[in-house]
Protein backbone atom coordinates (compact mmCIF):
# COMPACT_ATOMS: atom_id res chain seq x y z
CA UNK A 1 0.00 0.00 0.00
CA UNK A 2 0.56 3.77 -0.40
CA UNK A 3 3.60 5.03 2.10
CA UNK A 4 1.45 8.04 3.86
CA UNK A 5 3.79 10.18 3.10
CA UNK A 6 1.81 10.49 -0.41
CA UNK A 7 -1.56 11.76 -1.04
CA UNK A 8 -3.58 10.63 -4.22
CA UNK A 9 -5.71 13.12 -6.02
CA UNK A 10 -7.95 11.91 -8.40
CA UNK A 11 -10.42 13.35 -10.69
CA UNK A 12 -13.26 10.98 -12.82
CA UNK A 13 -14.60 12.22 -16.52
CA UNK A 14 -17.65 9.90 -17.34
CA UNK A 15 -19.34 9.65 -20.77
CA UNK A 16 -23.13 8.41 -19.87
CA UNK A 17 -25.21 7.27 -23.40
CA UNK A 18 -28.80 9.75 -22.86
CA UNK A 19 -31.50 7.36 -23.14
CA UNK A 20 -33.32 8.56 -26.27
CA UNK A 21 -34.54 6.27 -28.91
CA UNK A 22 -32.75 8.35 -31.83
CA UNK A 23 -28.83 9.81 -32.42
CA UNK A 24 -28.35 13.12 -31.54
CA UNK A 25 -28.28 14.58 -34.86
CA UNK A 26 -30.01 12.22 -36.97
CA UNK A 27 -33.25 10.05 -37.11
CA UNK A 28 -30.91 6.88 -36.78
CA UNK A 29 -31.87 4.32 -34.01
CA UNK A 30 -29.97 3.67 -30.92
CA UNK A 31 -30.70 0.54 -30.76
CA UNK A 32 -28.06 -1.54 -29.02
CA UNK A 33 -26.82 -4.91 -30.55
CA UNK A 34 -28.45 -4.63 -34.12
CA UNK A 35 -26.07 -5.78 -37.44
CA UNK A 36 -22.87 -3.65 -38.19
CA UNK A 37 -23.90 -0.39 -39.75
CA UNK A 38 -27.60 -1.14 -39.87
CA UNK A 39 -28.01 2.24 -37.82
CA UNK A 40 -26.13 4.36 -40.42
CA UNK A 41 -27.28 7.11 -42.65
CA UNK A 42 -25.24 10.19 -44.43
CA UNK A 43 -25.34 12.27 -41.12
CA UNK A 44 -24.08 9.89 -38.83
CA UNK A 45 -21.46 8.65 -41.51
CA UNK A 46 -20.35 11.69 -42.25
CA UNK A 47 -21.32 12.29 -45.76
CA UNK A 48 -20.70 15.66 -47.22
CA UNK A 49 -23.10 18.15 -47.40
CA UNK A 50 -25.44 16.36 -44.66
CA UNK A 51 -26.42 18.44 -42.09
CA UNK A 52 -27.39 17.56 -38.12
CA UNK A 53 -30.31 18.62 -36.73
CA UNK A 54 -30.21 18.44 -32.37
CA UNK A 55 -32.47 16.03 -30.80
CA UNK A 56 -34.79 18.08 -28.66
CA UNK A 57 -35.44 14.48 -26.36
CA UNK A 58 -31.49 14.27 -26.08
CA UNK A 59 -31.30 18.25 -24.63
CA UNK A 60 -34.17 17.20 -21.95
CA UNK A 61 -32.26 14.53 -20.55
CA UNK A 62 -29.22 16.66 -20.21
CA UNK A 63 -30.84 19.20 -18.59
CA UNK A 64 -32.67 16.88 -16.09
CA UNK A 65 -28.23 15.31 -15.09
CA UNK A 66 -27.26 18.92 -14.66
CA UNK A 67 -30.26 19.92 -12.50
CA UNK A 68 -30.63 16.62 -10.53
CA UNK A 69 -26.42 17.28 -9.96
CA UNK A 70 -27.23 20.80 -8.77
CA UNK A 71 -25.42 22.51 -11.65
CA UNK A 72 -25.64 26.07 -13.36
CA UNK A 73 -27.64 25.05 -16.81
CA UNK A 74 -26.58 27.72 -19.38
CA UNK A 75 -29.15 29.61 -21.08
CA UNK A 76 -27.07 29.49 -23.86
CA UNK A 77 -24.56 26.90 -25.11
CA UNK A 78 -22.16 26.36 -27.78
CA UNK A 79 -21.26 23.12 -30.17
CA UNK A 80 -18.13 23.10 -31.27
CA UNK A 81 -15.70 20.80 -33.56
CA UNK A 82 -13.59 18.57 -31.64
CA UNK A 83 -11.01 17.75 -34.92
CA UNK A 84 -8.72 15.07 -34.82
CA UNK A 85 -8.27 11.85 -37.73
CA UNK A 86 -9.31 8.21 -36.70
CA UNK A 87 -11.50 6.14 -38.65
CA UNK A 88 -14.07 5.77 -36.30
CA UNK A 89 -15.00 9.35 -36.74
CA UNK A 90 -16.18 9.50 -40.24
CA UNK A 91 -16.50 13.71 -40.36
CA UNK A 92 -12.69 14.17 -38.94
CA UNK A 93 -14.03 15.59 -35.91
CA UNK A 94 -16.56 14.82 -33.28
CA UNK A 95 -19.61 17.39 -32.40
CA UNK A 96 -18.91 18.71 -28.45
CA UNK A 97 -19.05 21.18 -26.66
CA UNK A 98 -16.41 22.88 -25.48
CA UNK A 99 -15.85 26.74 -24.60
CA UNK A 100 -19.45 27.13 -23.79
CA UNK A 101 -20.44 23.86 -21.82
CA UNK A 102 -24.56 22.96 -21.03
CA UNK A 103 -23.98 23.08 -17.25
CA UNK A 104 -21.07 24.57 -14.77
CA UNK A 105 -20.66 23.25 -10.77
CA UNK A 106 -22.44 21.40 -9.41
CA UNK A 107 -21.84 18.04 -7.11
CA UNK A 108 -21.84 14.48 -5.89
CA UNK A 109 -22.13 13.16 -1.87
CA UNK A 110 -20.62 10.14 -1.31
CA UNK A 111 -21.92 7.57 0.62
CA UNK A 112 -22.23 8.65 4.57
CA UNK A 113 -19.75 5.50 5.32
CA UNK A 114 -17.28 7.10 3.39
CA UNK A 115 -17.39 10.39 5.22
CA UNK A 116 -20.17 11.95 3.01
CA UNK A 117 -18.06 14.02 1.54
CA UNK A 118 -19.12 16.28 -1.80
CA UNK A 119 -17.21 15.75 -5.28
CA UNK A 120 -17.21 19.15 -7.02
CA UNK A 121 -18.03 18.33 -10.70
CA UNK A 122 -16.59 21.21 -13.29
CA UNK A 123 -18.87 20.31 -15.87
CA UNK A 124 -21.29 18.29 -17.84
CA UNK A 125 -21.35 18.93 -21.81
CA UNK A 126 -23.48 17.12 -24.64
CA UNK A 127 -21.50 15.82 -27.44
CA UNK A 128 -22.13 12.58 -30.24
CA UNK A 129 -20.27 9.08 -29.91
CA UNK A 130 -17.79 7.48 -32.54
CA UNK A 131 -18.15 4.59 -34.07
CA UNK A 132 -16.29 1.20 -33.19
CA UNK A 133 -13.39 -0.22 -34.74
CA UNK A 134 -13.32 -4.23 -35.14
CA UNK A 135 -9.45 -5.15 -34.90
CA UNK A 136 -10.67 -8.63 -34.70
CA UNK A 137 -13.13 -11.50 -35.67
CA UNK A 138 -13.08 -11.98 -39.26
CA UNK A 139 -11.01 -14.02 -41.79
CA UNK A 140 -8.83 -11.45 -42.71
CA UNK A 141 -8.44 -9.64 -39.48
CA UNK A 142 -5.00 -9.93 -39.77
CA UNK A 143 -4.78 -7.11 -42.79
CA UNK A 144 -8.06 -5.25 -42.14
CA UNK A 145 -9.81 -3.13 -39.63
CA UNK A 146 -13.28 -3.05 -40.08
CA UNK A 147 -15.88 -0.23 -38.63
CA UNK A 148 -19.00 -0.18 -37.27
CA UNK A 149 -20.58 3.38 -37.49
CA UNK A 150 -24.10 2.24 -35.17
CA UNK A 151 -22.56 3.72 -32.49
CA UNK A 152 -21.63 6.87 -34.36
CA UNK A 153 -23.67 9.88 -33.38
CA UNK A 154 -25.07 8.66 -29.94
CA UNK A 155 -25.72 11.13 -27.60
CA UNK A 156 -23.70 11.12 -24.44
CA UNK A 157 -23.25 14.09 -21.86
CA UNK A 158 -19.53 13.79 -20.33
CA UNK A 159 -19.22 14.54 -16.89
CA UNK A 160 -16.17 16.27 -15.52
CA UNK A 161 -15.34 15.98 -12.06
CA UNK A 162 -12.92 18.07 -9.66
CA UNK A 163 -10.23 16.53 -8.48
CA UNK A 164 -11.69 15.90 -5.28
CA UNK A 165 -10.90 12.22 -4.59
CA UNK A 166 -8.40 11.02 -2.69
CA UNK A 167 -8.43 7.42 -2.84
CA UNK A 168 -9.65 4.62 -5.72
CA UNK A 169 -12.72 3.69 -3.13
CA UNK A 170 -13.80 7.39 -3.12
CA UNK A 171 -13.38 7.07 -7.27
CA UNK A 172 -15.64 4.13 -6.86
CA UNK A 173 -18.26 5.40 -4.86
CA UNK A 174 -18.60 8.76 -6.31
CA UNK A 175 -19.19 6.56 -9.91
CA UNK A 176 -21.67 4.71 -8.72
CA UNK A 177 -23.42 7.27 -6.92
CA UNK A 178 -23.56 9.10 -10.02
CA UNK A 179 -24.71 5.71 -11.80
CA UNK A 180 -27.34 5.85 -9.39
CA UNK A 181 -28.76 8.79 -10.34
CA UNK A 182 -28.77 8.82 -13.58
CA UNK A 183 -30.30 5.40 -14.06
CA UNK A 184 -32.70 6.34 -11.25
CA UNK A 185 -33.51 9.73 -13.70
CA UNK A 186 -33.90 7.39 -16.36
CA UNK A 187 -31.10 9.50 -18.07
CA UNK A 188 -29.05 6.64 -18.90
CA UNK A 189 -29.18 2.65 -18.90
CA UNK A 190 -26.19 2.24 -16.56
CA UNK A 191 -25.27 -1.06 -18.68
CA UNK A 192 -21.51 -0.20 -18.62
CA UNK A 193 -20.88 -4.18 -20.52
CA UNK A 194 -22.75 -2.21 -23.42
CA UNK A 195 -20.69 0.89 -22.83
CA UNK A 196 -23.51 3.04 -21.96
CA UNK A 197 -21.71 4.36 -19.18
CA UNK A 198 -17.86 4.73 -18.94
CA UNK A 199 -15.33 6.41 -17.32
CA UNK A 200 -11.87 8.00 -17.35
CA UNK A 201 -9.59 8.35 -14.16
CA UNK A 202 -7.26 10.71 -14.11
CA UNK A 203 -4.29 10.43 -11.20
CA UNK A 204 -1.87 11.91 -9.54
CA UNK A 205 0.11 11.79 -6.14
CA UNK A 206 1.52 14.61 -4.14
CA UNK A 207 3.48 14.52 -0.67
CA UNK A 208 1.08 15.21 1.72
CA UNK A 209 0.48 19.29 3.22
CA UNK A 210 1.29 19.91 -0.87
CA UNK A 211 -1.22 22.31 -1.85
CA UNK A 212 -0.38 22.16 -5.85
CA UNK A 213 -1.71 19.71 -7.97
CA UNK A 214 1.19 16.94 -9.19
CA UNK A 215 1.31 15.66 -12.57
CA UNK A 216 -1.37 13.57 -13.54
CA UNK A 217 -1.75 10.44 -15.86
CA UNK A 218 -4.98 10.06 -17.58
CA UNK A 219 -6.75 6.07 -17.51
CA UNK A 220 -9.19 5.64 -20.50
CA UNK A 221 -12.55 3.42 -20.60
CA UNK A 222 -12.58 1.63 -17.65
CA UNK A 223 -16.03 0.20 -17.52
CA UNK A 224 -16.27 -1.60 -14.07
CA UNK A 225 -16.65 -0.53 -10.56
CA UNK A 226 -13.73 -2.87 -9.87
CA UNK A 227 -11.48 -2.01 -12.62
CA UNK A 228 -11.79 1.58 -11.72
CA UNK A 229 -10.80 1.14 -8.78
CA UNK A 230 -8.08 -1.82 -9.40
CA UNK A 231 -6.50 0.79 -11.82
CA UNK A 232 -6.34 3.69 -9.74
CA UNK A 233 -4.90 1.61 -6.66
CA UNK A 234 -2.41 0.03 -9.38
CA UNK A 235 -1.53 4.04 -10.79
CA UNK A 236 -1.37 5.38 -7.49
CA UNK A 237 1.64 2.69 -6.34
CA UNK A 238 3.05 3.06 -9.81
CA UNK A 239 3.46 6.90 -9.37
CA UNK A 240 4.86 6.73 -5.55
CA UNK A 241 7.20 4.39 -7.07
CA UNK A 242 8.49 6.35 -9.77
CA UNK A 243 8.90 9.26 -7.53
CA UNK A 244 10.49 7.13 -4.82
CA UNK A 245 13.14 5.99 -7.04
CA UNK A 246 14.26 9.86 -8.20
CA UNK A 247 12.17 10.08 -11.19
CA UNK A 248 9.09 12.09 -12.04
CA UNK A 249 5.60 11.53 -13.24
CA UNK A 250 5.07 11.97 -16.94
CA UNK A 251 1.78 13.19 -18.42
CA UNK A 252 0.27 10.80 -20.44
CA UNK A 253 -2.96 8.38 -21.47
CA UNK A 254 -2.65 5.03 -20.07
CA UNK A 255 -4.69 1.93 -20.98
CA UNK A 256 -6.02 -0.26 -17.96
CA UNK A 257 -5.02 -3.66 -18.65
CA UNK A 258 -7.70 -6.04 -16.62
CA UNK A 259 -5.49 -9.21 -17.07
CA UNK A 260 -2.61 -8.11 -15.92
CA UNK A 261 -3.91 -6.04 -13.70
CA UNK A 262 -1.59 -2.82 -14.72
CA UNK A 263 -2.04 0.31 -16.68
CA UNK A 264 0.04 0.23 -19.56
CA UNK A 265 1.43 3.92 -21.56
CA UNK A 266 -1.05 4.34 -24.48
CA UNK A 267 0.36 8.25 -25.68
CA UNK A 268 2.53 10.89 -23.81
CA UNK A 269 1.45 14.65 -23.84
CA UNK A 270 4.06 15.47 -26.73
CA UNK A 271 1.82 12.45 -29.22
CA UNK A 272 -1.40 13.88 -27.63
CA UNK A 273 -4.02 15.44 -30.44
CA UNK A 274 -4.52 19.61 -30.64
CA UNK A 275 -7.89 19.34 -31.21
CA UNK A 276 -8.54 22.70 -32.76
CA UNK A 277 -11.79 23.21 -31.49
CA UNK A 278 -13.69 25.89 -32.91
CA UNK A 279 -17.96 26.51 -32.61
CA UNK A 280 -19.44 24.41 -35.51
CA UNK A 281 -21.56 26.49 -38.04
CA UNK A 282 -23.66 23.49 -39.01
CA UNK A 283 -25.22 24.10 -35.59
CA UNK A 284 -26.96 27.22 -33.86
CA UNK A 285 -26.23 27.85 -30.25
CA UNK A 286 -27.81 25.80 -27.89
CA UNK A 287 -30.93 27.58 -26.05
CA UNK A 288 -32.41 26.21 -22.85
CA UNK A 289 -34.84 29.28 -22.16
CA UNK A 290 -35.86 29.77 -18.41
CA UNK A 291 -39.71 27.87 -19.27
CA UNK A 292 -38.05 24.58 -20.61
CA UNK A 293 -35.78 24.94 -17.64
CA UNK A 294 -38.57 25.24 -15.20
CA UNK A 295 -40.58 22.61 -17.21
CA UNK A 296 -37.61 19.61 -16.69
CA UNK A 297 -37.28 20.89 -12.90
CA UNK A 298 -40.70 20.00 -12.09
CA UNK A 299 -40.54 16.88 -13.68
CA UNK A 300 -37.67 15.60 -11.93
CA UNK A 301 -38.21 12.63 -9.41
CA UNK A 302 -37.30 12.54 -5.67
CA UNK A 303 -33.97 12.10 -5.66
CA UNK A 304 -32.28 8.89 -4.39
CA UNK A 305 -30.81 10.23 -1.38
CA UNK A 306 -33.65 12.01 -0.17
CA UNK A 307 -35.75 9.24 -0.59
CA UNK A 308 -33.29 7.52 1.78
CA UNK A 309 -33.59 10.05 4.47
CA UNK A 310 -37.57 10.11 4.12
CA UNK A 311 -37.59 6.11 4.46
CA UNK A 312 -35.98 6.48 7.91
CA UNK A 313 -38.09 9.84 8.79
CA UNK A 314 -41.43 8.45 7.87
CA UNK A 315 -41.22 4.53 8.63
CA UNK A 316 -39.03 4.26 11.03
CA UNK A 317 -36.75 2.02 9.29
CA UNK A 318 -33.04 1.57 9.90
CA UNK A 319 -30.58 3.34 8.21
CA UNK A 320 -29.67 -0.29 6.25
CA UNK A 321 -33.27 -0.82 5.45
CA UNK A 322 -33.17 2.77 3.50
CA UNK A 323 -29.95 2.51 1.80
CA UNK A 324 -30.77 -0.74 0.01
CA UNK A 325 -34.57 0.07 -0.44
CA UNK A 326 -33.57 3.34 -2.54
CA UNK A 327 -30.79 1.42 -4.87
CA UNK A 328 -33.25 1.73 -7.56
CA UNK A 329 -36.15 3.88 -7.88
CA UNK A 330 -38.07 0.95 -8.97
CA UNK A 331 -37.60 -1.07 -5.94
CA UNK A 332 -38.02 1.85 -3.42
CA UNK A 333 -41.85 2.26 -5.73
CA UNK A 334 -42.74 -1.45 -4.60
CA UNK A 335 -41.62 -1.15 -1.01
CA UNK A 336 -43.83 2.42 -0.46
CA UNK A 337 -47.00 0.72 -2.31
CA UNK A 338 -46.57 -3.11 -0.84
CA UNK A 339 -45.96 -0.68 2.97
CA UNK A 340 -49.51 1.16 1.91
CA UNK A 341 -51.03 -2.49 1.82
CA UNK A 342 -49.41 -4.34 4.39
CA UNK A 343 -49.78 -1.29 6.90
CA UNK A 344 -46.28 -2.76 8.84
CA UNK A 345 -43.22 -0.82 7.30
CA UNK A 346 -40.32 -2.49 8.75
CA UNK A 347 -42.31 -6.34 8.13
CA UNK A 348 -42.69 -5.07 4.43
CA UNK A 349 -38.85 -4.10 4.35
CA UNK A 350 -37.87 -7.15 5.81
CA UNK A 351 -39.90 -9.43 2.99
CA UNK A 352 -38.39 -7.22 0.48
CA UNK A 353 -34.75 -7.22 1.32
CA UNK A 354 -34.89 -10.92 1.64
CA UNK A 355 -37.51 -12.57 -0.73
CA UNK A 356 -38.12 -9.95 -2.75
CA UNK A 357 -34.74 -8.98 -3.63
CA UNK A 358 -33.50 -12.69 -3.29
CA UNK A 359 -35.76 -13.16 -6.44
CA UNK A 360 -34.41 -10.74 -8.57
CA UNK A 361 -30.98 -12.01 -8.17
CA UNK A 362 -31.52 -15.53 -8.95
CA UNK A 363 -34.14 -15.11 -11.72
CA UNK A 364 -31.45 -12.45 -13.30
CA UNK A 365 -34.50 -9.58 -13.10
CA UNK A 366 -35.21 -6.05 -12.80
CA UNK A 367 -38.15 -5.29 -10.20
CA UNK A 368 -40.92 -5.06 -12.50
CA UNK A 369 -40.70 -8.36 -13.67
CA UNK A 370 -41.44 -10.18 -10.10
CA UNK A 371 -44.47 -11.67 -10.22
CA UNK A 372 -45.92 -10.85 -6.58
CA UNK A 373 -46.42 -7.17 -7.05
CA UNK A 374 -46.43 -4.94 -4.09
CA UNK A 375 -50.35 -5.11 -3.33
CA UNK A 376 -50.15 -8.93 -3.23
CA UNK A 377 -46.95 -9.07 -1.14
CA UNK A 378 -48.49 -6.20 1.31
CA UNK A 379 -51.67 -8.30 1.59
CA UNK A 380 -49.21 -11.50 2.68
CA UNK A 381 -47.45 -9.22 5.29
CA UNK A 382 -50.34 -8.13 6.40
CA UNK A 383 -51.63 -11.90 7.33
CA UNK A 384 -48.41 -12.81 8.74
CA UNK A 385 -48.46 -9.74 11.02
CA UNK A 386 -52.05 -10.79 11.61
CA UNK A 387 -50.59 -13.73 13.42
CA UNK A 388 -52.69 -15.75 10.68
CA UNK A 389 -50.08 -17.71 9.39
CA UNK A 390 -46.55 -17.92 10.63
CA UNK A 391 -43.46 -16.64 8.77
CA UNK A 392 -42.56 -20.39 7.79
CA UNK A 393 -45.59 -20.42 6.17
CA UNK A 394 -45.65 -17.79 5.06
CA UNK A 395 -42.12 -18.08 2.60
CA UNK A 396 -44.07 -21.13 1.12
CA UNK A 397 -47.04 -19.15 0.60
CA UNK A 398 -44.90 -16.42 -1.36
CA UNK A 399 -43.55 -19.06 -3.77
CA UNK A 400 -46.71 -20.25 -4.50
CA UNK A 401 -48.04 -16.65 -5.14
CA UNK A 402 -45.25 -16.14 -7.59
CA UNK A 403 -45.88 -19.72 -9.02
CA UNK A 404 -49.69 -18.92 -9.52
CA UNK A 405 -50.42 -15.43 -9.13
CA UNK A 406 -53.41 -16.11 -6.49
CA UNK A 407 -53.55 -14.04 -3.37
CA UNK A 408 -52.25 -14.70 -0.40
CA UNK A 409 -55.27 -15.12 1.42
CA UNK A 410 -56.54 -17.44 -1.00
CA UNK A 411 -53.83 -20.14 -0.52
CA UNK A 412 -53.90 -20.05 3.10
CA UNK A 413 -57.80 -20.73 2.91
CA UNK A 414 -57.56 -23.11 0.02
CA UNK A 415 -54.93 -25.30 1.55
CA UNK A 416 -55.65 -24.88 5.46
CA UNK A 417 -52.51 -23.22 6.13
CA UNK A 418 -54.26 -20.68 8.85
CA UNK A 419 -51.92 -21.10 12.11
CA UNK A 420 -53.58 -23.67 14.77
CA UNK A 421 -54.08 -21.09 17.55
CA UNK A 422 -57.03 -22.14 19.48
CA UNK A 423 -55.76 -24.58 22.85
CA UNK A 424 -58.87 -26.89 22.47
CA UNK A 425 -57.32 -28.27 18.77
CA UNK A 426 -53.54 -27.99 20.09
CA UNK A 427 -54.11 -29.65 23.69
CA UNK A 428 -54.87 -33.30 22.09
CA UNK A 429 -51.84 -33.14 19.85
CA UNK A 430 -49.35 -32.08 23.11
CA UNK A 431 -51.06 -34.80 24.77
CA UNK A 432 -49.95 -37.33 22.11
CA UNK A 433 -46.68 -36.62 21.93
CA UNK A 434 -45.79 -36.58 26.03
CA UNK A 435 -47.68 -39.75 26.22
CA UNK A 436 -45.57 -41.30 23.23
CA UNK A 437 -42.26 -40.02 25.43
CA UNK A 438 -42.41 -41.05 28.91
CA UNK A 439 -38.39 -41.51 28.71
CA UNK A 440 -38.06 -37.66 27.54
CA UNK A 441 -40.62 -36.04 30.11
CA UNK A 442 -38.43 -37.76 32.78
CA UNK A 443 -34.61 -36.64 31.32
CA UNK A 444 -36.37 -33.03 31.82
CA UNK A 445 -37.96 -33.05 35.42
CA UNK A 446 -34.49 -34.17 35.95
CA UNK A 447 -33.15 -31.31 34.47
CA UNK A 448 -32.08 -31.94 31.10
CA UNK A 449 -33.91 -28.81 30.05
CA UNK A 450 -32.98 -29.07 25.99
CA UNK A 451 -35.24 -32.04 25.31
CA UNK A 452 -37.89 -29.43 25.94
CA UNK A 453 -37.81 -28.18 22.51
CA UNK A 454 -37.54 -31.69 21.20
CA UNK A 455 -41.49 -31.83 22.43
CA UNK A 456 -42.46 -28.32 20.98
CA UNK A 457 -40.70 -29.94 17.57
CA UNK A 458 -42.63 -32.88 17.72
CA UNK A 459 -45.73 -31.39 18.53
CA UNK A 460 -45.09 -28.48 15.88
CA UNK A 461 -44.69 -31.17 13.19
CA UNK A 462 -47.44 -32.85 14.04
CA UNK A 463 -49.39 -30.11 12.91
CA UNK A 464 -47.76 -29.41 9.81
CA UNK A 465 -45.78 -26.20 10.68
CA UNK A 466 -49.20 -24.83 11.49
CA UNK A 467 -49.07 -24.75 15.05
CA UNK A 468 -48.40 -21.08 17.16
CA UNK A 469 -45.36 -21.69 18.42
CA UNK A 470 -45.81 -19.66 21.10
CA UNK A 471 -49.30 -20.90 22.27
CA UNK A 472 -47.60 -24.79 21.65
CA UNK A 473 -44.28 -24.15 23.80
CA UNK A 474 -47.03 -22.57 26.61
CA UNK A 475 -49.05 -26.09 26.43
CA UNK A 476 -45.94 -28.07 26.41
CA UNK A 477 -44.74 -26.44 29.50
CA UNK A 478 -47.84 -26.79 31.46
CA UNK A 479 -48.54 -30.24 30.27
CA UNK A 480 -45.16 -31.17 31.71
CA UNK A 481 -46.07 -29.41 35.02
P1 LIG B 1 -6.98 18.03 -19.50
O1 LIG B 1 -6.59 19.39 -19.94
O2 LIG B 1 -5.89 17.03 -19.53
O3 LIG B 1 -8.26 17.56 -20.14
P2 LIG B 1 -8.44 19.00 -17.24
O4 LIG B 1 -7.84 20.07 -16.41
O5 LIG B 1 -9.47 19.37 -18.22
O6 LIG B 1 -7.27 18.19 -17.93
O7 LIG B 1 -9.03 17.91 -16.26
C1 LIG B 1 -9.54 16.71 -16.71
C2 LIG B 1 -9.85 15.87 -15.48
O8 LIG B 1 -8.66 15.62 -14.76
C3 LIG B 1 -10.78 16.50 -14.48
O9 LIG B 1 -11.62 15.49 -13.96
C4 LIG B 1 -9.88 17.02 -13.40
O10 LIG B 1 -10.48 17.04 -12.14
C5 LIG B 1 -8.77 16.02 -13.41
N1 LIG B 1 -7.46 16.54 -13.02
C6 LIG B 1 -6.87 17.68 -13.45
N2 LIG B 1 -5.64 17.82 -12.90
C7 LIG B 1 -5.46 16.75 -12.10
C8 LIG B 1 -4.38 16.30 -11.26
N3 LIG B 1 -3.26 16.99 -11.16
N4 LIG B 1 -4.53 15.15 -10.60
C9 LIG B 1 -5.66 14.44 -10.72
N5 LIG B 1 -6.69 14.79 -11.47
C10 LIG B 1 -6.60 15.93 -12.18
ZN1 LIG C 1 -27.82 8.60 -38.82
MG1 LIG D 1 -10.01 18.87 -20.28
Amino acid sequence: MEPSAYEAVIGLEIHAQLLTATKIFCGCSTGFGAPANAHACPVCVGLPGALPVLNRKAVDLAVTAAVALGCDVHERSVFARKNYFYPDLPKGYQISQYELPLATGGGVALPRSLGGKCVRLTRIHMEEDAGKSLHDGFADSDRKTYLDYNRSGVPLIEIVSEPDMRSAAEAAAFFETLRQILVWLAVNDGNMDEGSLRCDANVSIRRRGETTLGTKAEVKNLNSFRYLEKAIEYEIGRQIDVVEHGGRVIQETRLFDAAQGKTNSMRSKEEAHDYRYFPDPDLPALVVDAGRKAQIVAAIPELPDTRRRRFIEQYALPEYDAALLTQTRGVADYFEEAAKCSGNAKATSNWVMGEVLRNMKERDIEIDAIAVRPAALGGLVAIVEKGTISSTVAKDVFAKMYDTGRAAADIVAADGLAQITDTSSLEPIVRRVIDAYPDIIAEIKAGKDRKFQFLVGQVMKETRGKGDPKIVTDLVKSAIG
